[in-house]
């Protein structure tokens, strides 16, 4: 047997040293530097007790003779995480499948797993096989497709594999798995790495797509290493906050499509049901105009989406005033009051100002701007913004309001959810003359200040 080889890994950022030290000089953690045996008796393969699955394995080819059309997919029946995806999941890719433990991963992916179309492998290192039959039988009780393994050890998963010969695997979660090939405990870097090492050659040899879910650690990285990312072709990432029923799934990395496309998902007790139509259920369906209230007209990806803003003004009972932020940057709320006390003249210095963004979700396009500003306004002076109206508009440090992109796209949203005016910057392109909605065009905050409240 070979000498036993080890070295030192970060247990936060995966990266590698040579000898142990206190702080990891790649992401500054304290304490985080662990030994880790790497010893390999022989190199680490998947293939050491099965070989009749590598008659699939691809063959060079002239590029000549490559067909140019468009790669095979395998729908996931499920319209939100094909979206994606780019169109389903591409033969021989390894998906990964990120987000915080509880937000409901597993049940995506039995979800999925329960409606495939295809001889699928759940494999569970999380929960035995009776409580994953109790989940199905909530989600999807008729599953013929689905097999279920309770199994970490991945030799013996490719033993099962190369008996079954599934057409989809799904892992939960990558942290159980280990490899006789690595001694360290199931979940430290050198097994994840070594385990998704081994699944990406099963998953290239045999065309069998791999998904793979795998635990986010308190700071938002994928626990293990942050290579984990790079091996895999496609990192989705869950999203969503446990105690809203929605949930958002996007893709941070997609080496077969674009990483601009969003899924929503509703959480319920049957599991997670596709929204569809997103806006509707974003929006409060209130009657009676409330203030401090603003919808605006973003953008999620490729996907326009018409999202409430709420917020509350206050006078500071206590002292400083207080600034909170719910699914928007903190930062760039403290600017925009900065701007509406330099430019518009509100003394919002002794204020406490909260903002929230409904349905828990968190955006980042500065589309939201004008909204932010509306919503705050219209409950400074408690006077409800009219109905039917929203906002698409960034807002500049001189009090700008500058255009956004793919406007037509977002006026397209609001007419078609029944919104009757909009206000834009002037400065927007428009490819038409006319749209089924009014137009507001402003060029400066001051401007929406005396259009909203006279
Ligand atoms: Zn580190």
């Amino acid at each position: 047997m070979a000498k036993t080889k080890t070295t030192f890994f970060c247990q936060n950022c995966g990266s590698q040293f040579a000898k142990w030290q206190g702080q990891c000089t790649s992401c500054k953690e304290w304490n985080t530097i662990v030994e880790e045996v790497i010893q390999k008796a022989d190199k680490a393969s998947w293939q050491t007790e099965v070989s009749e699955t590598t008659k699939r394995a691809p063959k060079p080819q002239k590029i000549s003779e490559i067909s140019g059309a468009e790669e095979m997919r395998l729908s996931t029946n499920n319209n939100e995480l094909n979206r994606v995806l780019g169109g389903g999941l591409v033969p021989g890719s390894l998906t990964l499948l990120g987000g915080e433990p509880g937000i409901g991963k597993s049940t995506l992916m039995l979800q999925v797993a329960l409606q495939l179309p295809y001889k699928t492998l759940y494999v569970s290192g999380e929960e035995s096989a009776q409580q994953i039959k109790m989940r199905a039988e909530r989600i999807h009780p008729n599953s013929e497709n689905c097999y279920i393994l309770t199994e970490t050890k991945t030799q013996n998963i490719f033993r099962n594999i190369s008996q079954m010969e599934p057409d989809i695997v799904v892992i939960d979660s990558i942290q159980t798995l280990h490899t006789d090939y690595i001694e360290s405990s199931a979940g430290s870097i050198s097994q994840i790495r070594e385990t998704t090492a081994e699944l990406i050659k099963f998953a290239k040899e045999t065309a069998t797509p791999v998904i793979l879910i795998g635990h986010i650690t308190k700071d938002g990285n994928i626990a293990g290493p942050k290579i984990l990312e790079h091996m895999v072709d496609t990192v989705l990432q869950f999203e969503g906050d446990r105690n809203h029923m929605y949930r958002i799934l996007r893709a941070h990395k997609n080496r077969f499509g674009s990483t601009n496309e969003l899924g929503i998902y509703e959480m319920h007790a049957g599991g997670l049901r596709e929204v569809i139509n997103p806006s509707e259920v974003l929006i409060s369906k209130n009657d009676e105009g409330l203030s401090g209230t603003a919808i605006s007209a973003t953008l999620e990806g490729m996907r326009p989406l018409m999202i409430e803003i709420q917020a509350l003004v206050s006078t500071a009972v206590y002292g400083t005033p207080q600034r909170s932020a719910t699914g928007y940057n903190a930062k760039r709320l403290n600017m925009l009051l900065a701007v509406l006390e330099k430019r518009a003249g509100f003394k919002l210095g002794a204020k406490d100002v909260f903002l929230n963004i409904t349905g828990g979700i968190t955006v980042d396009d500065p589309a939201i701007d004008l909204a932010v500003v509306a919503a705050v306004l219209s409950s400074n002076v408690d006077i409800p913004i009219a109905r039917g109206m929203c906002f698409a508009a960034e807002i500049g440090l001189a009090g700008e309001v500058r255009p956004v992109p793919r406007i037509e796209q977002r006026i397209l949203e609001a007419e078609k959810l029944g919104f009757t005016a909009m206000i834009i910057s002037k400065h927007c392109k428009l490819p038409k003359e006319k749209y089924g909605i009014d137009l507001i065009k402003v060029t400066k905050v001051h401007d929406v200040v005396s259009y909203l409240f006279g």
